[in-house]
């Protein structure tokens, strides 16, 4: 890492300069410590030819230590003050910087094309962020991002545990995700009340034969209404719990399942069900009126 890193004292000097006060609405907690930088741009496993994307480089604490493991970095940040601050403090001919809200960003905005993201994300908006880039950047081969650990926690968990959910089944639809390390509030300025934590993941092949599209709606009914068993939970989205359940059993799955012990292969397959045998308007109607709920 040939930049020198910004430590406590540079933080503060540069947001008194640049006339920064750090807003909560936009997740605005800067990195001080050279050591969590270094240890942030090891874990994510870059090499020379990458070209990163980073999406809030606020201060550019991460900015710097990337400029130095890569080819290229993008520098995706929202905050027009920030933005026009960064080559200052990162000049850099391999740095491009979009001041532009990472939630609307498209694969055209970037070249050339991203390879892993690295991030340390707005914590309000970091779930939405991850795979809106993941849909819209099919070079990203992976990365790594600092969020809440809490987040971190249902972002890497897998069939069974308490919080596995909708961002840990629809990150698993493009990546296999691991965690990668507890960070602690004290590295940050202003001090979050939260610990962070760090998320490695790797692109993989999605289920194939199947839209994504159709495969989140069916994951969405079943979380929206987790404890139901699946019969119960994917009745609206069926048109029926009778439909439901032919769905279910023609997908393999048991009915009588939660969405939480459901792999992202086995919502992808009953995706598929649906598809093969697409809901009739009448066969529909006539199992909606034996419909029955259960729990
Ligand atoms: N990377 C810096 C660091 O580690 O010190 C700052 C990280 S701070 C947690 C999050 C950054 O994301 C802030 O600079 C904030 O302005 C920016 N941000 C917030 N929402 C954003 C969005 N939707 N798109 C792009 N940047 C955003």
């Amino acid at each position: 890492m040939a930049e020198a890193l910004l430590g406590p004292a540079e933080i503060r000097e540069l947001a008194a300069r640049l006339g920064v006060a750090p807003t909560k609405k936009l997740g605005q907690n800067f990195l001080h410590d050279p050591n969590t930088i270094r240890r942030i741009v090891a874990a994510a496993g870059l090499v020379a030819g990458d070209v990163a994307l980073e999406v809030g480089p606020g201060l550019g604490s991460l900015t710097l230590g990337l400029v130095g493991a890569v080819r290229h970095v993008h520098a995706v940040e929202i905050d027009p003050r920030l933005a026009a601050a960064l080559p200052g403090t990162v000049p850099a001919a391999h740095l491009r910087v979009h001041n532009a809200d990472a939630m609307q960003v498209r694969g055209a905005d970037f070249d050339p094309a991203p390879t892993m993201l690295v991030a340390n994300l707005p914590y309000n908006v970091a779930v939405p962020v991850v795979l809106h880039l993941l849909a819209e950047l099919p070079s990203l081969r992976g990365g790594l991002v600092m969020v809440q650990k809490e987040v971190a926690d249902r972002l890497v968990a897998g069939p069974g545990s308490k919080v596995y959910g909708v961002p840990s089944v629809k990150l698993a639809w493009y990546a296999d995700a691991r965690p990668a390390g507890k960070v602690p509030p004290a590295v940050f300025w202003p001090v979050p009340n939260v610990d962070s934590g760090l998320v490695a993941f790797a692109r993989r092949t999605p289920p194939a034969g199947v839209d994504r599209r159709d495969v989140f709606a069916v994951v969405d009914a079943a979380f929206a209404q987790r404890r139901k068993t699946l019969r119960a939970a994917l009745a609206g989205w069926a048109g029926g719990a009778g439909r439901a359940e032919k769905l279910l059993v023609a997908a393999g799955v048991s009915p009588q399942a939660r969405g939480e012990s459901l792999t992202v292969e086995q919502f992808a397959a009953i995706a598929a069900a649906a598809k093969v045998s697409p809901s009739g308007g009448k066969l529909s109607a006539i199992e909606g009126e034996h419909e029955e709920v259960d729990s």
